[in-house]
């Protein structure tokens, strides 16, 4: 018969090749299929945070790029929705491949430019912007989406867009933060930073 105190143990090592995702946000980039316009791990991992996500909430990822904010949303808890709102159709089938590879092939992609490609889709709880933010209309629609205790993350590298964000601060509050991040690198056979363009970062919430 089955002797219930035979506890068995198995140790799991990771194949060779096999991809080992952690379970935090700010991922590796190398882990994710980019050409280059993609957030980096470390400004990720701060906007996952403001981002803030809870139980069965649903994401609008903005300009997604590579899809890397609305991947990592939805790997945070399996209850959680994306949509990843992208204008250039490349991109947007970049964004299949890499959620299917993140094992998130439930993240829905709508292949359009915002606001016009944002009329169509519920409410979220939370948003991102990523790209297309000084757009006319892109960040008022967000505004006007969100729900009520919802998130609104916008990261800007341009000072149009920075701009855009200090007269909405002004207006509506919540938080500006200035985000500098430089990686040590060669410089000959030495070391230097190699520092990234900083980012304004708003966080808004409804
Ligand atoms: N957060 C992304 C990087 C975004 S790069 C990542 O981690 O991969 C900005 C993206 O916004 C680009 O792919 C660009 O095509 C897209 N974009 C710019 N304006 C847009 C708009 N109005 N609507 C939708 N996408 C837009």
């Amino acid at each position: 018969g089955i002797n219930p105190l035979n506890i068995c143990a198995i140790s799991v090592v990771a194949l060779p090749g096999a991809r080992v995702v952690p379970l935090t946000p700010g991922l590796d980039d190398a882990l994710f299929e980019h050409d280059g316009q993609m957030t980096k791990r470390e400004v990720r991992a701060l906007t996952l945070s403001a981002l803030a996500p809870r139980r069965g909430e649903t994401l609008w990822d903005i300009g997604a790029g590579s899809g890397s904010i609305g991947i990592e949303w939805m790997l945070a808890d399996p209850s959680l929705r994306a949509i990843a709102i992208e204008a250039d159709p490349e991109r947007a089938a970049r964004i299949g491949r890499n959620a299917s590879a993140f094992g998130v092939p439930d993240l829905k992609i709508a292949v359009g430019t915002a606001p016009a490609a944002l009329a169509e889709l519920g409410p979220p709880h939370a948003i991102f912007i990523g790209g297309g933010g000084s757009d006319p209309g892109v960040l008022d629609a967000a505004i006007v989406a969100l729900r009520p205790g919802g998130r609104l993350v916008a990261n800007a590298v341009t000072l149009e867009l920075e701009a855009l964000l200090l007269a909405h601060h002004t207006r509506l509050g919540g938080s500006l933060t200035r985000i500098a991040v430089a990686r040590a690198d060669a410089v000959g056979s030495m070391t230097g930073w190699r520092p990234s363009m900083p980012i304004t970062q708003w966080v808004w919430s409804m």
